[in-house]
């Protein structure tokens, strides 16, 4: 049976989590989180990204990230924009992509209890458990890349130039 990781907290799997703080190079500045720049990214104005980039926690940051002036393109683009962060956050070799790989064949789930059915599964009574889990589809693909990345150097090309077709 496979196991499941369906909580992005706790000493272990708390690197999951947007929260968690590990720096991220992200077109051309450095966010202290994953949600700090995954908020940024929700628009242009270069004032109110960096308000964010400055904000001190990462549920500030998110919070804010609800005030600014949206890209008019957000609900096209979100699912890819944080599939890149999370390409960027567990790049390479780095020690976050090592743990990534070290969950092995876990099912990722980001469960909350706050009623995010995009990016996980809430499982309050209303709820019921259904979520789309797209963060922890996300992580899941990330990983997969990072396997093929471990097998051959060849595969690092294409995953940069997947990163290179997302950003233009
Ligand atoms: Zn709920």
């Amino acid at each position: 049976m496979s196991d499941y990781i369906t909580r992005f907290d706790g000493t272990d799997n708390r690197f999951l989590s947007n929260f968690y703080r590990s720096p991220i190079d992200f077109e051309g500045k450095t966010y202290p989180t994953s949600e700090h720049a995954y908020q940024a990214a929700k628009t242009s104005n270069d004032d109110e990204r960096e308000k964010i980039r400055s904000d001190e926690s990462p549920g500030t940051a998110k919070r804010a990230g609800r005030k600014v002036t949206l890209r008019p393109d957000w609900e096209q683009v979100k699912d890819s924009i944080m599939l890149d962060i999370l390409r960027i956050k567990f790049k390479g070799d780095s020690d976050l992509a090592k743990k990534l790989l070290a969950t092995g064949d876990k099912i990722l789930i980001e469960g909350n209890m706050w009623h995010d059915n995009h990016f996980g599964v809430c499982s309050c009574d209303k709820c019921n458990g259904k979520g789309k889990n797209v963060l922890g589809e996300s992580l899941m693909k990330v990983r997969e890349e990072l396997k093929l990345f471990k097998v051959s150097p060849d595969s690092q090309n294409a995953i940069n130039d997947i990163e290179l077709e997302n950003i233009q």
